[in-house]
């Protein structure tokens, strides 16, 4: 067919393209990482936008620039092409507060720098195949849009009812978190949920009125021990109680305590029910005279593999292998993404297709540079199957 193997020849011309684009994605990896975009620097932030959005200007997608409110600005895009779009997803921020890992330093292969590996390298890849399959002029004929955000490695506050209604109606959703071991694909993750207990008493000395104070830190301990006790490795539960805090002084009955709660759960329904028991517990836990008081904090939902997301990432592996990679799942995951929020929308969703590297999250983190063109290589394939470009 005359169409399919002018589909096929684009598709060739966008991979030649890629191919020798390796000194100019790590430079533009550099300009990124060299940007601090700690979540809580809302300015840093917003000049990694400023360096972003005209990149994807500049491939006549329609952009959208959203104003955050307590943390920077997201950016949406989405292309020409009607039809239920490949959704791709990314964050500009990162762990790391100015001053505590700056800069861009190239050894070899090695690209090392805060947020290198988690996620600026991702969104590199992303923006090289996108130009790769506008250069051979395939990108317009594809249903794609997708969104960077700004506050994920905080739990994605501002930005999940966003991204929500910026993936509503995708086909699939794709994340570009850091590559795993072994180019493996992440198709689920635990859902995350933070919670605050507070415990309030009555003041008293502990001498000469002890039976007049009511304990505040023994109401709460009462209530950590309670929680802790939901734990259930089998089920993927866990409960950690993380910090706690209280009391004045050795000798007063303390009249406060606080202690936070990190949840985690592998369906929606066992972290609801978690969720109802920690709060029903701080009735059962408190001693008389005292009161403790459960507040929720942020939830980010598990991503649940299903049928659909497991042949989504047999269809991106087998992309990545065309691509001189390697392909298959990664094992369960402890930790949320925003992956996790188009999942439990119901879109399929898979994540973890950026480049390769290490220390994500720690002072050592880099990405092995070599793997960007691979990378954005297996995403030109996917993309371009899914206009039905290259049968
Ligand atoms: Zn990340």
């Amino acid at each position: 067919v005359q169409a399919s193997s002018s589909n096929a020849d684009a598709l060739t011309a966008a991979l030649a393209w890629l191919a020798g684009r390796g000194p100019e994605l790590g430079r533009l990896l550099g300009a990124l990482v060299a940007q601090n975009s700690h979540s809580q620097n809302r300015q840093g932030v917003n000049q990694v936008v400023d360096l972003l959005e005209p990149e994807l200007r500049r491939l006549s997608l329609t952009v959208e620039r959203i104003p955050g409110n307590r943390f920077g600005d997201h950016l949406a895009f989405r292309g020409r092409a009607h039809g239920a779009a490949v959704f791709l997803i990314g964050h500009t921020d990162t762990v790391f507060r100015p001053g505590s890992f700056e800069g861009f330093q190239v050894d070899g292969d090695l690209g090392r720098g805060p947020g290198a590996f988690d996620m600026k390298g991702g969104l590199v890849v992303t923006l090289a195949a996108l130009e790769a399959l506008n250069q051979a002029g395939l990108l317009a004929r594809i249903p794609m849009a997708g969104m960077w955000v700004s506050d994920e490695e905080v739990g994605s506050p501002e930005s999940q009812p966003i991204l929500r209604s910026r993936a509503a109606g995708s086909a699939c959703a794709l994340g570009f978190e850091a590559g795993r071991t072994g180019d493996r694909i992440v198709t689920q993750r635990k859902g995350v949920a933070s919670v605050t207990a507070v415990g309030a008493g009555v003041a008293a000395h502990a001498g000469n009125a002890h039976e007049k104070g009511r304990n505040a830190i023994w109401a709460l301990a009462r209530y950590v021990d309670r929680v802790q006790a939901l734990t259930d490795y089998p089920r993927g539960l866990t409960v950690n109680v993380g910090r706690f805090e209280g009391g004045t002084s050795k000798n007063t009955v303390p009249s406060g305590a606080r202690c936070e709660i990190d949840l985690r759960f592998c369906t929606a329904e066992d972290g609801q029910r978690l969720l109802e028991r920690v709060e029903s517990m701080a009735w059962s836990a408190a001693v008389e005279g005292t009161l403790i008081e459960v507040t929720r904090g942020s939830i980010r939902p598990p991503m649940v593999r299903t049928p659909a997301s497991e042949e989504l990432a047999r269809e991106y592996g087998a992309c990545q292998v065309e691509s001189g990679l390697s392909s298959g799942e990664s094992p369960l995951v402890g930790g949320g993404s925003d992956a996790s929020v188009t999942s439990a929308a119901g879109i399929p969703s898979i994540d973890g297709l950026g480049p390769r590297g290490s220390g994500q999250h720690t002072l050592d983190e880099q990405i092995e540079l070599s793997s960007l063109v691979p990378k954005a290589s297996a995403l030109v394939r996917f993309l371009a199957r899914r206009a039905g470009a290259a049968s």
